[in-house]
């Protein structure tokens, strides 16, 4: 039993240093990876409930890693949160989702609105706000087509300086939405607080509604608050007929996910734009 205690012990340390590696490795092209140029974006597509037409694009961040191959963004974006280093690849991400928009725009297209995302860590950037509207009016973007992407955590760390960058957020017309909703220290009462239009149902929720009755339930009850309180509401993840079927039931507003679509390159969202598409 000694021997095998020891063995398992080692195999344990081997993951342990695997993983370490892994992170330092990623940490070490992180640093290089703006300057080469190595991000881009995709849009995934949002669409009514009612018309099944496309309302908003949200920006995704992609990482063509040289010699690392594309590394998924739920590996590099906690990385790049505990350095640091998302303050401005997230600033890049806003900049290039902000250009591309325009772009869109400025070739005759309707993309509705946009969505970006927004870590916490630059959540706590003095001047966050300044910052966005200088990007803003740098690339032309109208502020009130833009909608932000924050979570529960971000929020809830410092309150009122939180409350305060979204207050001047929400004063330059940028909309805000609360993403993962329901998977943080959920507190309706802190949305009355605050400048929020939107709440994103977590996927884990959406991707439970076919075989559990209490997910159904949770679902059912943010939708029900949030109409209470005047917010849309926004269901991620749908990948099901059944789950869609739901989603008409209680009226969300609302859906995203791979039954509609996978995020897409620029050029494939500009030929949906073009053919009019209804998902
Ligand atoms: P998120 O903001 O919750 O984004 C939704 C994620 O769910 C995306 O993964 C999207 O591709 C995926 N998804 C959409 N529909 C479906 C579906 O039907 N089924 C499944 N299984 N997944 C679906 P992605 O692009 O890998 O991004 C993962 C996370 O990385 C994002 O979660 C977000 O937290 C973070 N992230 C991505 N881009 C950015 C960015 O520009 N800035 C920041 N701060 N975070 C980002
Ligand atoms: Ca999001
Ligand atoms: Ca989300
Ligand atoms: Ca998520």
């Amino acid at each position: 039993a000694k021997q095998r205690g020891r063995r398992n012990w080692q195999c344990y340390e081997a993951g342990m240093g695997a993983q370490v590696r892994r992170r330092q490795f990623l940490l070490g092209r992180l640093r290089r990876a703006l300057a080469g140029n190595e991000f881009f974006l995709v849009f995934q597509p949002r669409v009514a409930l009612a018309s099944g037409a496309v309302r908003s694009w949200e920006a995704l961040l992609r990482w063509d890693c040289p010699d690392g191959g594309a590394v998924s963004p739920d590996e590099f974006i906690p990385v790049a949160e505990e350095s640091g280093a998302i303050v401005p690849i997230g600033e890049w991400a806003l900049r290039e989702a902000c250009r591309q928009f325009v772009e869109w725009r400025a070739q005759g297209l309707d993309p509705g609105s946009l969505a970006v995302n927004l870590s916490p860590r630059q959540f706590a950037v003095p001047q966050l706000a300044e910052r966005i509207a200088d990007i803003l009016a740098e690339t032309g973007m109208p502020p009130t087509l833009l909608e932000l992407e924050i979570t529960e955590t971000a929020v809830m760390e410092e309150f009122d300086s939180a409350a305060r960058t979204l207050e001047h957020l929400a004063g330059l017309g940028v909309g805000i939405a609360i993403d993962d909703f329901g998977t943080g220290y959920s507190s309706l009462a802190y949305l009355r607080r605050l400048p929020v239009d939107k709440l994103k149902i977590d996927r884990s929720f959406i991707g439970a509604l076919d075989d559990s009755p209490h997910d159904a339930a949770i679902v059912r009850t943010i939708i029900e608050l949030a109409r209470a309180l005047g917010l849309t509401v926004v269901a991620e993840g749908v990948e099901t007929e059944s789950q869609l079927r739901f989603l008409h039931g209680v009226l969300c507003h609302e859906m995203q996910g791979y039954l509609f679509s996978r995020p897409l390159c620029p050029s494939a969202c500009a030929q949906m734009m073009r053919d009019g598409v209804r998902l």
